[in-house]
């Protein structure tokens, strides 16, 4: 059988790929390695470029591709800062990836805008992940306010209003933006106790 190989743009920078293996669940795994050099010290700040090993192998959900589920394999490289007492020692933080997540950002504003419209169980079906799994990227999420100020031209604006268990009065509202023809993702904001509101002006 003759298959037809195509270029996927991960739309990740500041990663090699390594290795991309279809596991037996028939899920993509992209090995991949950080090119991005040094990282910020925990304790003091300070930039630093000492390489110290790396962290524990992560597997890190992205976007399916052509409707498989598509995790990437890393070990992030670790750092040690020399002026800080006990040379304490950091593993790099990347932006595409917020620590503890099992998500990269990217996939947890796909996951966030699917609730648009929907219930937290219907997302949780339609992309196979467990309802706490959303519930963890909705918590992740939660701001009390829209920063206006990193939205320069804004065509569209959607509110919506997502209730996160049938029957109680939980909501959070998912605030995004039609800009370019693409939908960025501008806050998920916690209304239950009505305290959130929506600051700042539009111009
Ligand atoms: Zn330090």
């Amino acid at each position: 059988m003759t298959t037809t190989l195509i270029p996927v743009e991960l739309n990740i920078e500041g990663l090699e790929i390594i290795n991309v293996k279809i596991n037996r669940e028939g899920h993509y795994e992209i090995y991949v390695e950080s090119t991005q050099e040094g990282c910020t010290c925990y304790e003091c700040g300070r930039q630093i470029t000492k390489p110290h090993g790396k962290d524990r192998q992560k597997r890190i959900r992205h976007l399916p591709i052509l409707g498989r589920e598509t995790y990437l394999i890393v070990k992030l490289p670790r750092f040690q800062c020399v002026d800080c007492y006990g040379k304490p020692t950091t593993t790099q933080q990347v932006a595409w990836h917020e620590r503890n997540s099992p998500n990269t950002r990217t996939e947890e504003k796909h996951i966030l805008l699917g609730l648009m419209g929907g219930t937290v169980e219907d997302v949780s079906l339609r992309e196979g992940i467990g309802y706490e799994a959303v519930m963890g990227i909705v918590r992740r999420h939660i701001k009390t306010e829209v920063n206006w100020k990193q939205i320069k031209q804004l065509e569209r604006i959607g509110v919506d209003e997502i209730s996160l268990k049938k029957g109680h009065k939980d909501f959070v509202t998912i605030i995004s933006a039609y800009i370019d023809g693409c939908v960025p993702l501008l806050a998920v904001l916690e209304d239950r106790l009505k305290k959130t509101r929506l600051s700042g002006n539009h111009s």
